[in-house]
């Protein structure tokens, strides 16, 4: 990718204003919250999503967690279920992300969920984050601020030591006060299921849900809330790799120059940023077996982003 210059400020009115408006031009800018550092970009913009895994260099598309500032914004996008209002009630603000099942209309980029039908959702508490997210006025997705494989940064210089020259903004508010991730539920049933330890101990959460938090993969017999089983989505459709030609029935998803009977184009420059932001999207449309029998993909060179998308369009064919 190529190199921009990033700029540390310190967190104050001007820089969070500098750094709302970079957000809402679908420019990357990492900011402190109460858990680690997050790397912010507009959830409803699907290029801004794609340059986070781009930016991280992530090897595969993982969900990411959709920050917002009020209980309001997190009604525009997902189903509050009432085990998730008391879990809200009880944490929020704070280091819990709940995961619930997207709203049709909700104004969210495909990616930033990686084409599932649940988002994760929080709101965090500390007092730069929520200001910076009321300023952006829209829902901002924030893994933490590491290259993939890296620590999750508790400061603003582990941001600049690990993305520097990937992202044009760090905000600097000092240290991380819990320096732990968020404790991610999935919130979607009756029962909470714990998937990924955190911030907040699941004693506290059971304490309030009223039972056992269920631990994701861990039980075969617990009752497993929905959502929790898909780590992953994939179409229902079967999907041949590397096609050169559509067959018969087939929906052929093109990567650069157009191929003859193309359904769709992930990206007609070759561009695997642009593929990547089209990819759940274009799927999640062809993926209608009233119309077509089979997906098949062109062959999308195995470079930058394009290795994120064949790892997970291999993973969707088997
Ligand atoms: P990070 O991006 O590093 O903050 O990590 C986000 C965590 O939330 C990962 O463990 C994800 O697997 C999890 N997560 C995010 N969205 C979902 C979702 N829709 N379903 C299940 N897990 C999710
Ligand atoms: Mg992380």
């Amino acid at each position: 990718m190529t190199e921009i210059t990033t700029v540390i400020a310190p967190l104050d009115g001007k820089s969070l204003d500098r750094g709302a408006s970079l957000l809402r031009q679908g420019r990357l800018v990492a900011f402190p919250t109460e858990t680690v550092y997050g790397l912010g970009a507009d959830a409803g913009d699907d290029m801004a999503v794609a340059r986070i895994f781009d930016a991280k260099g992530r090897p595969r598309f993982n969900p990411l967690i959709v920050h917002l500032p009020n209980m309001a914004a997190v009604e525009r996008l997902v189903e509050v279920t009432p085990l998730a209002r008391r879990l809200a009630d009880s944490f929020w603000p704070g280091a819990l992300t709940l995961v619930l099942r997207r709203k049709p209309r909700a104004r969210l980029s495909a990616l930033v969920s990686a084409g599932l039908e649940t988002v994760a959702v929080r709101l965090p508490a500390h007092g730069g984050a929520r200001d910076l997210l009321r300023l952006a006025d829209r829902p901002i997705a924030a893994p933490s601020a590491n290259a993939s494989g890296r620590l999750s940064p508790t400061e603003a210089q582990h941001v600049a030591a690990s993305l520097d020259g990937k992202l044009d903004l760090i905000l600097d508010g000092g240290p991380c006060a819990v320096g732990l991730e968020s404790t991610v539920v999935d919130a979607t049933g009756e029962t909470p299921a714990l998937l990924r330890p955190g911030g907040i101990a699941a004693e506290a959460i059971e304490a309030i849900a009223g039972g056992r938090l269920v631990v994701a993969g861990s039980d075969d017999t617990a009752p497993a809330s929905p959502g929790m089983l898909t780590s992953h989505y994939a179409p229902g459709l079967p999907i041949r790799l590397n096609a050169e030609t559509a067959q018969a029935g087939e929906a052929l998803i093109g990567f650069g120059p157009a191929r003859d009977g193309e359904a769709a184009n992930l990206s007609p420059s070759g561009d695997a940023m642009e593929a990547a932001a089209n990819l759940f999207r274009l799927l999640h449309r062809l993926d209608d077996p009233a119309r077509y029998s089979s997906i098949a993909v062109a062959p999308i060179p195995q470079a930058g982003l394009g290795r994120a998308i064949n790892d997970r369009l291999r993973r969707a064919a088997s």
